[in-house]
């Protein structure tokens, strides 16, 4: 049996991780870039010592691991720093990604969590596309509810992503999340079989 590989993604707060948890439930081999993005430069990796190199001491901590706010700060507003810093960690990201999408399981249905899937022109690298989304209110809804963002943060973080309508277009299927949870949990349990069917052929 082959592997289906599957890209998942959404805008902020659409429900791109609540849909990752029911499909793992399923039996889906889940990676989530955000981990991954963690992961690559902890202390020893060569990819932090490339950001120190980049940056200077003071995005470190006084443990010695990245200090998130302090890089964030200095990348935030300027886009070449935030070019130079993507140049660091994006290839290091795929890297982990695909190393640990070769070594799921022959027959494995292989999910690979990706907040800027589409803006990142990733759509080709997979064999199927989920896009999960949900209205604007809602996802503000939530990220105010839930996040515990003000709505301002709120909706400045939705407009800097790709509109939905672009998001949407790159996608095999839309998962629509406006509902309940309960809707959701149907809703993938159809999107599982759907996953299957592709990749066993029918
Ligand atoms: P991000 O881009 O920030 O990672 P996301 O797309 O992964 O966001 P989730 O974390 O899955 O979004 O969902 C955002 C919040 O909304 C979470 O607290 C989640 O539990 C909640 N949520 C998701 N779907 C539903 C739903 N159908 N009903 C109620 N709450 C939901």
């Amino acid at each position: 049996m082959r592997t289906l590989h599957v890209g998942l993604t959404g805008g902020i707060g659409a429900g791109k991780s609540a849909v990752a948890a029911r499909l793992a439930d399923h039996g889906a081999v889940v990676l989530d870039a955000d981990l991954a993005a963690r992961a690559v430069v902890e202390p020893g990796t060569d990819a932090l010592a490339a950001v120190v190199e980049a940056f200077g001491e003071g995005v470190l901590a006084g443990d010695g691991s990245l200090d998130r706010a302090a890089l964030a700060e200095l990348v935030f507003s300027d886009t070449a720093r935030r070019e130079e810093l993507n140049r660091i960690i994006h290839p290091r990201v795929r890297a982990w990604m695909a190393e640990r999408a070769a070594a799921a399981p022959e027959g494995s249905i292989v999910v690979q969590d990706i907040p800027l899937l589409v803006e990142g022109g990733l759509v080709p690298l997979f064999d199927f596309v989920i896009v999960v989304d949900a209205r604007d209110e809602v996802r503000i809804d939530r990220l105010v509810r839930l996040r515990g963002m003000s709505r301002e943060q709120a909706e400045s973080r939705i407009a800097a992503q790709a509109p939905r309508e672009r998001r949407n277009a790159a996608a095999d299927r839309v998962i629509e999340n406006d509902g309940t949870q309960a809707e959701l949990v149907e809703a993938v349990g159809a999107l599982w079989r759907e996953l299957t069917g592709r990749r066993d052929g029918s």
